[in-house]
């Protein structure tokens, strides 16, 4: 083994010497062994360094992020090698995957039943905005809708060096962090989130008062529109389904009679 240079020690206590507080006395045995830092310092760090994520995953993005935490890429670097398999033990969500309209109310629920802190990462194209299924009629344009996320990581699917490097920046986020003002100190600070109704179409309970103006003042609009004989799409839907005129009328009627002929029905 090789043997430290004589003047190693006195070089390390030099060094040490000027972050020792005056007013703290230590040992000279231990000069070289304390260590000063801050509470958020090792809060952060221990909060980031044994960041539990949530086990579960929407779609393709999903075996990504099994990927990322298989042996190739090692999870257990960060502390996150074991993905829990209840809410209440997470610290992480990372969706990962397409967010149907059915998913999300079991989503948020899920969310709602995370302890603080928790965080969410928006991992992939579909989680992030609806993805190729944008414009499909079960998919909703993004899991920031319904639940705050801190990191998004772009791709579809994302590599798992992606995921790394959105991982990495959660961390750099949890240690900007200070335990005086994070909000699950604070007094009165609830962070439940309403979960949506699943209908015909997802709502957000909290845009209920939103909905309903801009419900009411389109068919005020409508209706006035209708009143004044002015034409619009809006009108027209105030009016109801348009009347027929003669030549399309004898058009359907000429159109049944071949069909009755053909049938033998006639
Ligand atoms: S972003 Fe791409 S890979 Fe990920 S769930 Fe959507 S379609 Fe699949």
């Amino acid at each position: 083994m090789a043997s430290l240079p004589p003047n190693f020690q006195q070089l390390k206590q030099d060094q040490l010497r000027p972050f020792l507080h005056d007013e703290i006395s230590v040992p000279d045995e231990l000069e070289a062994n304390v260590l000063i830092t801050t509470v958020d310092k090792i809060y952060n760090w221990s909060r980031r360094s044994s960041m539990w994520p949530l086990l579960f995953g929407l779609a393709c993005c999903a075996i990504e992020m099994i990927a990322t935490a298989a042996s190739r890429y090692d999870l257990s670097r960060f502390g996150m090698e074991v993905m829990r398999p209840s809410p209440r033990q997470s610290d992480l969500m990372i969706v990962s995957g397409t967010v149907t309209k059915k998913m999300v109310p079991a989503i948020v629920r899920i969310y709602n039943q995370m302890a603080e802190p928790r965080y969410v990462v928006s991992m992939g194209a579909c989680a992030t905005g609806g993805g190729p299924f944008k414009e499909g009629y079960n998919v909703v344009s993004g899991i920031d809708k319904y639940i705050p996320v801190d990191v998004y990581v772009p791709g579809c699917p994302p590599t798992p060096e992606a995921l790394i490097y959105g991982l990495m920046k959660m961390h750099e986020k949890v240690d900007r962090q200070s335990v005086v003002s994070v909000p699950w100190y604070q007094k009165d600070s609830s962070q439940f989130v309403p979960v949506p109704r699943l209908g015909p179409d997802v709502f957000d309970p909290r845009q209920v008062e939103l909905i309903k103006d801009t419900t009411l003042k389109a068919a005020s609009n409508g209706a006035a529109a209708a009143g004044n004989g002015s034409g619009g799409g809006a009108a027209a839907e105030a009016r109801g389904p348009v009347e027929l005129s003669d030549k399309a009328k004898a058009r359907m009627e000429e159109a049944k009679r071949r069909y009755r002929e053909k049938k033998g029905l006639a």
